[in-house]
């Protein structure tokens, strides 16, 4: 069972999205930026408006499952009890930190009963990059570290393997399947960013051509120019 925290632990509360934290590993600002401002993405090019919106409707045609299927019949025991969108919290420099997202599918293994957890991703240009990948199998790695206790709760266990699956934009088909066993560093990796964040340790900012990829939005509060 979680800790719950009260008013005395702690002196304020911080909520990060694991979507926006995972992308510490493609640049630490962009996560800072993504997690603490309001971005207006209203005035995005048609282009990646099209490419969002695609990158959204793959994850409804393949997550979004309904029936009585043993995995769907877990998602909604999980819904019930935890809500569509999970939580955690933890304690970090007297800051109660709340992980709060919404992982993507869940598999039971047939033999073993156990349950791997799913993350899906979308990309148009044909392959991740090798820090985009990194951010993703993150992502991963912090849905598995809110969804075990949950879990354990509700009477399951962890399969040894969960899987990153990525789709072609394009083509909606899938161009990988990732196998990936749980990481028990996370929660420290986690603390270490949000020190980061608050200025405890220093934050390492990636090679210029990074920025090149970055957001607009993140790329003009950053102010940081790509060369
Ligand atoms: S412009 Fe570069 S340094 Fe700044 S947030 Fe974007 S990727 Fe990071």
């Amino acid at each position: 069972m979680f800790r719950i925290l009260t008013g005395s632990d702690y002196d304020e509360v911080m909520y990060l999205q694991p979507s926006k934290l995972c992308r510490y590993l493609i640049c630490p600002k962009m996560s800072k930026i993504e997690l603490f401002n309001r971005l207006d993405f209203s005035q995005n090019t048609e282009g990646s408006k099209q490419a969002m919106y695609m990158g959204s409707w793959l994850h409804k045609m393949y997550y979004e499952k309904n029936g009585n299927t043993v995995n769907n019949l877990l998602l909604k025991e999980i819904r019930k009890h935890y809500g569509k969108v999970l939580q955690k919290q933890i304690l970090i420099e007297r800051i109660k930190v709340i992980l709060r997202g919404k992982f993507d599918n869940l598999e039971i293994n047939p033999v073993l009963g156990t349950v791997s957890v799913v993350e899906g991703k979308t990309t148009g240009k044909g392959r991740l990059t090798t820090r985009e990948l990194s951010a993703a199998l993150f992502q991963l790695q912090i849905y598995l570290f809110i969804l075990k206790p949950i879990l354990n709760n509700l009477g399951w266990e962890l399969d040894k393997y969960h899987y990153l699956e990525i789709y072609d934009q394009n083509t909606y088909t899938m161009m990988k399947r990732i196998e990936v066993e749980e990481d028990m560093e996370t929660e420290e990796m986690i603390k270490e960013i949000v020190k980061s964040f608050l200025g405890l340790s220093p934050m390492m900012l990636p090679p210029s051509y990074i920025c090149k990829r970055c957001p607009r939005q993140v790329k003009s509060i950053c102010g940081r120019t790509s060369k």
